[in-house]
């Protein structure tokens, strides 16, 4: 028998992530996996090959803290390039394991006990118990339920004194809404001259459809100036498990960013960073996301339309909601259960992204799938 200490959870409702749990049981029912969002399709070979290169080169100690300097140059050419201004590889650009540790890193160097945090919800699951680890006071706010846009008025009602950040996701996961300029305009507005942060998880900034503009933080002249920006490698180059990622941030705050990010991981994988390094060369390995992921989503769109369920607009991201409002009066998680036991197809239900647990009566599925993999699902969803 184990002796235990006495520990109180600093995060006492928390459980496993619906990701792991819903990927668990689409394996044990031999299910297809649209739940957790992953591609089913490779890497670039070119890609995986210039990490064999660098390897192979001896590029297999540690990487310098901020990241490597090839990549953060390359990367502060393309925030210059799309976004029209100049960034800085030395006083912008983080590299991090990832967008969840850039998002972690982001709140940990900003939030002190007692701080506001507005979240708008849906919203990714890490956000809420990264600012209560770091004392933070999450304050939730939902999406409007007729078009999950922001309604901007009620953040601005929202806003105490204690408001410190807002954290803004677009493109949405999960609900593939995007932000437009006029919403930037709208946040620029209700937080001038107050000090609050704008933390933007841009994650999808390249998984955006029908000709949008991506409406970075970074190409906004004041925003900017108050505002973390972070990015994702793994969903840009299909690479979820490679975990590698950046946050984009002005001077002063990049100093404080650095400081968390050095004792949480110190640096990065380095032969991945060279191979990103060469890779991020050619704009179009990632210019061509828009058109590769539009032909999945509007496949996916016109091979369920014939179906029960209702879909829901999708603008951006990997995900697209169905309804299934016509369908049945289960709460999502039920139904997301029965979907994967009883017709083999996990899928993520969306009220867990909510504080208060809202039913909008909508589940989620992943389409970065081969097309095979979404006639299936499809398939099935046509047989409901
Ligand atoms: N933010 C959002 C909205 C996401 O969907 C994801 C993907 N899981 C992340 C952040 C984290 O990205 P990463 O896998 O690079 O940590
Ligand atoms: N971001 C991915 C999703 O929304 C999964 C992230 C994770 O598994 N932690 O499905």
């Amino acid at each position: 028998m184990e002796d235990t200490l006495s520990l109180e959870s600093k995060l006492p409702d928390v459980g496993t992530t619906i990701f792991s749990v819903m990927s668990a049981l689409a394996q044990e029912h031999n299910a297809l996996n649209l739940s957790q969002g992953f591609p089913d399709f490779p890497v670039s070979p070119e890609l995986i090959d210039r990490i064999h290169y660098w390897m192979k080169q001896g590029a297999n100690q540690y990487a310098p803290m901020p990241g490597l300097p090839a990549l953060r140059q390359q990367i502060a050419k393309k925030c210059s390039d799309a976004y029209n201004h100049h960034f800085d590889a030395d006083q912008h650009i983080t590299v991090t394991p990832g967008g969840t540790a850039a998002l972690y890193a982001a709140i940990v160097a900003v939030i002190r006990q007692g701080e506001e945090v507005i979240v708008i919800e849906p919203a990714y699951d890490s956000y809420a118990p990264a600012i209560r680890l770091n004392g933070g006071i999450p304050v939730p706010i939902g999406l409007r339920k007729s078009d999950f846009k922001v309604d901007w008025q009620k953040v601005a009602a929202a806003i105490s004194d204690n408001t410190r950040m807002i954290i803004i996701n677009t493109p949405h996961n999960p609900t593939g809404s995007i932000l437009l300029q006029e919403d930037l305009e709208q946040l620029a507005t209700i937080i001038r001259e107050k000090d609050i942060f704008i933390l933007s998880d841009e994650v999808y900034e390249h998984i955006i459809f029908d000709g949008e503009p991506h409406q970075s933080v970074l190409a906004h002249a004041e925003l900017r100036e108050k505002s973390m920006a972070v990015f994702s490698f793994g969903k840009t180059f299909h690479a979820t498990g490679w975990k590698t990622g950046y946050v984009v941030a002005p001077a002063y705050l990049t100093k404080e960013i650095r400081k968390v990010h050095q004792f949480m991981v110190f640096s990065v994988n380095t032969p991945l960073q060279f191979a990103l390094a060469d890779y991020l060369q050619e704009p179009k390995n990632y210019q061509s996301l828009p058109a590769f992921y539009q032909q999945k989503r509007d496949l996916f769109q016109q091979l369920v339309k014939p179906s029960r369920f209702q879909i829901v607009p999708c603008k951006g991201t990997y995900f697209q909601l169905l309804s299934y409002k016509q369908i049945s009066d289960l709460p999502d998680t039920e139904m997301a259960e029965w979907l994967t036991k009883e017709h083999k197809l996990a899928s993520i239900p969306i009220s867990v992204f909510f504080s208060d647990k809202r039913q909008d009566s909508v589940l989620r599925f992943c389409f970065a799938k081969s097309d095979e993999t979404l006639q299936k699902a499809a398939e099935i969803l046509c047989k409901i």
